[in-house]
């Protein structure tokens, strides 16, 4: 809102009504607001009440005069600066004298010319408004100044046409190093660090040929220590009273930089282990692709997957699992760092890269590989690095890592599809056998499919609850007796024929198909033994298989009892065999579950016991009932394989914990008697009988208990 539109306010007192009508009439002509007063009391507190821009005081007036009026605004903090005319005698110069002393702004004589009391009003208002204007200026000015001394960017003010310093602030003056004596008058050029200067002129060049307002850019001071800092640097050019004045602002951003390194880094760059992240990988072997095209070479990219890290990982803790990938990324990056490695492939150590994909997944890329064979030896050097015994905390630790290899071009032309490739290589070798390495070829997708249309028709079997379960005699090798039984799960496929666990339960696993699967075993099983008890035939108990997978299910305990219990039978007749491993996958769970179950009478057996990595102290945290000896063990007793030893090692070990000991895999007379003097009592295996059907088992059974010994 400027001044000029809004309507000013004019204060008049005089006793005199006669003039104050007058000068009322005067005023208003003059589109002026006009507030009168009678006597100086009066006049006050029209002041108070209006705010006047003005004030016309008649001299002489009952109650306060007009100089008493006068001084009392001015002691008011907005009244110190209106104008104020006193009317005074023409001849009066003491009071003339005296008005001015009040603080009046001016004072009209009488007689009053009426015809230029308009004008005079005008002119004073507007002369106050000058004023005003300046001293607003001023004002601000000084806070500006203030501001600029003490901002945190550093300021300078440079004398005409030039970038010589006139001014540099605060912030300037201490980051820099040096006090305003020394800065007055050098060029802002002395203080940018010798091998910016050239850029610092050229980056000035606009502003200083006038032909831009401001430049932006990035330079560097150099400390009176001699030190320097990176800046951004801001020249403004104005023209003042014609001539032109530069200013520049500059920020320190040496933390910008730092943060803006660290972000590139965490972006880029893996953690834990320094090397290259994903992103970093796929944005080097894009680049790489691109060089490759114009050349004959190729680009090897290997998938290197650490087979047992979650074993470190659930047995040691996290921490010592993060030790380990650490160590790991050592040994890598210590593989290509030996020429010997990398052989005739010429050039290409200086273009392998090793990145961490995530968890315990890397990446190794060669470039310039003339010969796919060559990649092999790369790879072996690999499997050996890794596979050397690490030491961590005073355990010895042995690693492997499955690896895939594929092929740019030859597998793909981009980053995307090569990592697929690679990585289905890695998954071959990884169902190969832990510890192997396999190159990528195309029958692996069809391998895929296959497994894709087996998913399916699981899929499809489950729904229409057609798989068979087919169960193993567990026999007391003392009193010739069928006890037990283990269930095992048969496919009876309709082109494929029988198709045997070992190929479909780990599709099960992954397609989460396996709790329906165990569930529906279960139920099989517990309906054969109501059926088998129909017959006479009373087991001790008949052992389930439990997938380490089914155990992640949130209430596997509840739909076991469930089952059980629906089938009427007792929960004493079922043993659950759990694998090694999934006692060592999800400890606290796991065991709460097995609690769980023992608590209800259920039994539980270790399965495999021996191929995995339990301790025994581990062990002794599972409610156990038996633990059965994994057959690769009792095929080792007999034959000089000097299997015996461990099989009795495994023995006494599960006596020191107090468990039933099940051999299972027994094929030959040798073993039968080997357990037998080695106190073992129940037996299972080829040599007394294949898992059979149902109907077979209990013909086996009678057979059995009429003497007819199966061995
Ligand atoms: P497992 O639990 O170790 O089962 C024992 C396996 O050893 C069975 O193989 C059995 O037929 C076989 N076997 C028994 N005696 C001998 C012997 O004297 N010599 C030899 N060489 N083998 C013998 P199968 O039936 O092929 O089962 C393989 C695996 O599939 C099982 O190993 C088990 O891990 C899994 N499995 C079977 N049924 C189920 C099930 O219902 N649920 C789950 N989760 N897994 C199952
Ligand atoms: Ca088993
Ligand atoms: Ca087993």
């Amino acid at each position: 809102m400027s001044d000029a539109n809004v309507k000013k306010t004019v204060l008049i007192a005089d006793d005199d009504a006669t003039s104050l009508l007058l000068m009322r009439q005067v005023l208003e002509n003059f589109d002026y607001n006009v507030v009168d007063a009678k006597h100086g009391g009066e006049a006050m507190e029209r002041y108070y009440a209006h705010r006047p821009d003005a004030v016309l005081l008649d001299l002489h007036m009952p109650e306060k005069n007009g100089l008493e009026v006068c001084s009392e605004i001015r002691v008011d903090e907005a009244g110190e600066h209106i104008p104020i005319l006193i009317i005074t005698g023409a001849d009066d110069v003491e009071s003339i004298n005296a008005a001015f002393s009040a603080g009046a702004t001016d004072f009209l004589a009488k007689p009053i010319n009426w015809h230029l009391l308009g004008y005079k009003i005008r002119y004073v208002l507007k002369n106050a408004d000058t004023q005003a204007q300046k001293r607003r200026a001023e004002d601000l000015a000084e806070q500006l100044g203030t501001v600029v001394e003490n901002s945190s960017n550093e300021i300078f003010l440079f004398g005409e046409n030039s970038l010589d310093i006139k001014y540099a602030n605060a912030s300037a003056r201490k980051n820099l190093g040096y006090d305003m004596d020394y800065l007055s008058g050098r060029s802002l050029l002395e203080l940018v660090s010798k091998s910016e200067k050239e850029n610092f002129v050229m980056q000035m060049e606009p502003v200083a040929s006038a032909e831009k307002k401001e430049v932006v850019f990035e330079t560097y001071l150099q400390r009176g220590d001699g030190t320097g800092y990176p800046v951004e640097i801001r020249v403004h050019r104005t023209v003042q009273q014609g001539a032109p004045v530069h200013l520049a602002i500059i920020q320190d951003i040496t933390r910008r930089k730092k943060t803006e390194e660290r972000m590139r880094y965490l972006a880029y760059y893996d953690a834990l282990t320094g090397l290259p992240n994903r992103q970093f990988f796929k944005d080097q072997l894009a680049l790489l692709i691109d060089m490759v095209k114009r050349s004959n070479s190729k680009i090897a990219v290997l998938f290197i997957d650490l087979d047992n890290l979650k074993r470190v990982n659930d047995s040691l803790g996290h921490s010592m699992g993060d030790m380990l990938l650490k160590q790991v990324a050592e040994r890598l990056k210590n593989c290509i760092r030996q020429s010997d490695v990398v052989g005739k492939m010429s050039r290409m150590s200086s273009q392998s890269m090793i990145s961490r994909l995530g968890g315990d997944e890397f990446t190794l890329v060669l470039n310039h590989v003339e010969d796919r064979k060559a990649v092999d030896g790369v790879v072996k050097r690999i499997q050996q690095s890794i596979g050397a015994p690490l030491q961590l905390g005073g355990h010895e630790i042995v690693l492997t890592a499955s690896i895939g290899v594929a092929f740019i071009p030859d597998d793909g032309g981009d980053v995307e599809t090569v990592l697929k490739c690679a990585d289905t290589a890695m998954y071959n070798a990884k169902k190969a056998g832990r510890n192997s390495f396999k190159n990528y070829d195309k029958s692996m997708e069809k391998r895929s499919l296959v497994r894709l249309n087996l998913e399916n028709e699981l899929r499809r079997t489950l729904d229409n609850n057609q798989l068979i379960v087919h169960y193993q005699p567990q026999i007391n090798i003392e009193t010739g007796k069928v006890v037990g039984a283990e269930a095992l799960v048969r496919w009876q496929h309709p082109a494929e024929g029988m198709i045997p666990p070992d190929t479909f339960i780990s599709v099960a696993e992954e397609a989460g198909l396996i709790y329906q699967l165990g569930s529906q075993v279960l139920d099989n099983a517990c309906r054969q033994i109501k059926a088998w008890e129909r017959e006479g035939i009373e087991l001790q108990q008949v052992a389930v298989n439990v997938s380490s997978v089914q155990f992640q299910h949130p209430d596997l305990f509840g739909s076991i009892m469930d089952i059980i219990s629906r089938n009427g039978i007792s929960p004493r007749k079922i043993e659950l065999e759990v694998t090694e491993s999934a006692l060592m996958d999800d400890g606290e769970k796991t065991v709460q579950t097995l609690r769980l179950l023992r608590s209800m009478n259920v039994k539980i057996a270790v399965d495999d016991f021996g191929t995995g990595y339990s301790s025994l102290s581990y062990l002794k945290r599972f409610p156990l009932n038996n633990l059965k000896i994994d057959k690769a063990f009792i095929s080792d007793v007999g034959g000089g394989r000097s299997g015996e030893g461990i099989v009795s090692a495994i023995i006494a070990m599960a006596r020191c914990l107090n468990l039933g000991i099940v051999a299972e895999g027994v094929e030959t007379a040798e073993q039968l008697s080997f357990l037998q003097k080695q106190g073992v009592k129940i037996v299972q295996g080829y040599m007394l009988s294949k898992p059979i059907a149902a109907d077979q088992f209990a013909k086996f059974v009678q057979r059995n208990s009429a003497g007819q010994k199966s061995y």
